[in-house]
């Protein structure tokens, strides 16, 4: 579509500074949309640590990386934040008039006064087989997600990964593709202990197979891919024959278009200075993990701290005509409007 959302602030990254940015914005009366390239909010939180317990939020003396992330949500609530998610920030752009233009990968356009980095380590991307050349195959024979399953059916498949993802569509596919092998650098998988057990008992019933190996070459001809080669953990390199390679190797993070933007960046990350958190761009601001200054920490705390001071620098350039004037969220009865608790 031709549509552009007009809006005050645009923050890039859903981890738990991006949320609470929502939060330090709202209070000002700065409305935001949130865009994150995972399909979910939590950033690193969700993606690496779910379950694990964190100890030093300021009054929470302990709580799970996932509650963390329920209880940014909640709180931000009243402020309507609008996520896009599953979609990668791929252009941001300083206009004539002051403001940005921001894009998505997938299409989705801003034209906002206001952009807050909050993209933590970068944006999460599956991790590459490191064949040199085989990346000409990406998006017709070889595949790092599964957009349309019924691409395989009937299909000699060869699924490579040993985490959830692999056992996950390796079992789904056995039955429908003419062939599926798994296959895995060793013989140990971070998976579902049922899953690999699943796995096992089809492999025992000549349903599919699964070998130890790792690619490390191909075959073409008449550009398709014919087989790959697979060395073993023997050494020995042996020809697969295959239609389609499925690769799940999990998420790795890359700082990504970010480093196209014209911002100064410093060992990949975001120099901003200490009073606003602006980088290099007046209205754009960094916080959290991405960005760096002089006794940086990378922690969820210091994110906090980042977020209230750029909103209040942000509030001059949204609503220039009034002072931004620090008030109590306990007796501000004009805050108690804006989180509807009156
Ligand atoms: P992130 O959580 O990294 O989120 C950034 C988000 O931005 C990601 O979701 C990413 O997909 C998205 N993004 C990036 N680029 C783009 C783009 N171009 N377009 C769209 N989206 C984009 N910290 C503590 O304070 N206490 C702890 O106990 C603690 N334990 C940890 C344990 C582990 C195992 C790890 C890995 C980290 C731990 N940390 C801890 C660090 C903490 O997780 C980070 O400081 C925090 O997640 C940073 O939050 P963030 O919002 O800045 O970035």
């Amino acid at each position: 579509t031709d549509e552009i959302i007009e809006t005050d602030a645009v923050i890039v990254g859903a981890g738990p500074v991006g949320l609470f940015q929502v939060f330090e914005l709202g209070l000002l009366e700065i409305k935001a949309h949130v865009v994150d390239s995972l399909k979910m909010v939590g950033g690193q939180c969700m993606e690496l640590y779910e379950h694990k317990p964190i100890y030093d939020i300021p009054a929470l003396p302990v709580c799970t990386s996932r509650e963390l992330t329920e209880n940014l949500l909640k709180q931000i609530h009243p402020f309507g934040p609008q996520f896009h998610l599953g979609e990668e920030v791929t252009v941001v752009r300083k206009e004539e008039d002051g403001r940005f233009f921001v894009q998505t990968d997938k299409g989705t356009r801003f034209m906002t006064k206001t952009v807050f980095i909050a993209a933590g380590v970068g944006s999460f991307q599956p991790k590459r087989l490191s064949v040199p050349g085989i990346e000409k195959f990406e998006g017709t024979q070889l595949h790092y997600q599964v957009k349309d399953p019924e691409l395989f059916y009937g299909k000699n498949i060869v699924i490579c990964g040993g985490g959830d993802s692999a056992l996950d569509w390796t079992l789904n596919l056995v039955g429908k593709a003419e062939s599926v092998i798994l296959l895995h650098r060793r013989d140990g998988f971070r998976a579902q202990s049922a899953s690999v057990a699943k796995m096992r008992e089809l492999c025992e019933n000549w349903e599919m197979q699964f070998e130890v190996g790792q690619v490390s070459g191909f075959e073409e001809k008449d550009g398709k891919l014919t087989e790959i080669r697979v060395t073993g953990d023997d050494g020995v390199v042996r020809r697969m024959p295959l239609d389609h390679l499925l690769v799940f190797f999990g998420l790795t993070p890359k700082l990504g278009p970010i480093a196209d933007w014209g911002l100064e960046i410093y060992r990949k990350q975001i120099v901003v200075d200490t009073e606003k958190f602006q980088t290099s761009i007046p209205g754009i601001f960094a916080v959290g993990d991405i960005n760096t200054y002089p006794g940086k920490k990378k922690l969820i705390l210091c994110g906090f701290h980042e977020c209230a001071l750029a909103a209040f620098a942000a509030s001059e350039i949204v609503h220039p005509e009034k002072k931004t004037l620090l008030q109590y969220t306990t007796t501000s009865p004009k805050l108690h409007k804006v989180l509807g608790v009156e």
